[in-house]
């Protein structure tokens, strides 16, 4: 008798064991495939925070911007004072990156600082440009690119008007316009 009571006994703990070692099991798989699903938690604020990037070749952005757009874009290039087709516009609407559409300046922040290039005193958001220190040209400037698809839109100075005293100087080369859906504008 006692020894078939044993028997049942050890019978239960392997069972319990067993039970317990698939559930282990189950957990650790569990956990493989969120670790799979979510992003490490680097990634996870990049893509909170920032929009997407775009990357393409020289040979892409070619095929895609005229010869004017893709000097200032792609290879920096700064249009001539005076000569851009936006630096004395004063459509109500929302700048544009010429190469990926991603929205830039708003017309609300526009400004005529009567340097011949477009200038704004904010772009619509901090996280649409990207700031990198410029030293080319003997002169310590701070260029600023388009973030998501790191196309060279200008340059941004400390002498604004308030409430930034920034002024974002900008080719009109750089940019498109999408006029406000009530300003009776057209697109540009
Ligand atoms: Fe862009």
């Amino acid at each position: 008798m006692k020894n078939k009571q044993l028997r049942f006994g050890i019978a239960i703990i392997i069972l319990f064991l067993l039970v317990g070692l698939m559930i282990a099991a189950m957990q650790d798989n569990k956990d493989k495939v969120n670790n799979l699903k979510s992003p490490t938690t680097t990634d996870q604020s990049k893509d909170t925070a920032m929009p997407d990037k775009i990357v393409k070749s020289d040979e892409e952005w070619k095929q895609i911007l005229s010869e004017e757009q893709y000097q200032v874009l792609r290879k920096g290039g700064t249009e001539c004072a005076f000569t851009g087709k936006f630096y004395e516009y004063k459509g109500k609407g929302i700048y544009k990156c010429a190469g990926c559409g991603a929205a830039l300046f708003n017309s609300d922040s526009k400004y005529n600082s009567g340097t011949g290039w477009p200038s704004f005193w904010s772009p619509v958001s901090e996280k649409s440009v990207e700031l990198v220190e410029d030293n080319s040209l003997f002169m310590k400037r701070i260029e600023v690119l388009c973030y998501r698809c790191g196309g060279h839109l200008g340059h941004v100075f400390d002498d604004g008007p308030a409430p930034t005293h920034r002024r974002f100087c900008i080719n009109s080369a750089a940019l498109t316009f999408e006029a406000a859906a009530d300003s009776g504008e057209s697109q540009k």
